[in-house]
């Protein structure tokens, strides 16, 4: 079986070889992750997303390539599998 290479990253969908920190992890951002763990360590998309746009926009990113980034963060894995743990609450 092939291994699967993972090029974005899990939490925000950035692509990691943009990624200019080092997160030490292969399947996170170092905005995202460090140390061993998130940055963000809440379970609210919408609160990870405003941070996220802000950060981006820290960094110089156009108005509306951010908020396009920020709606592409609802597909990146580590969403998708917080909206089946909603349920079951
Ligand atoms: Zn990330």
């Amino acid at each position: 079986m092939r291994k699967k290479e993972v090029k974005n990253c899990n939490s925000c969908l950035m692509p990691l070889n943009l990624d200019l920190g080092t997160s030490g992890s292969h399947i996170y951002c170092s905005l995202c992750f460090t140390e061993g763990e998130f940055i963000y360590k809440g379970n609210d998309i919408n609160e990870f997303k405003s941070l996220c746009y802000k950060g981006m926009r820290e960094r110089g990113i156009n108005k509306w390539l951010a908020k396009f980034y920020t709606f592409l963060i609802s597909f990146a894995p580590r969403w998708r599998k917080s909206k089946l743990h909603k349920n079951e609450q």
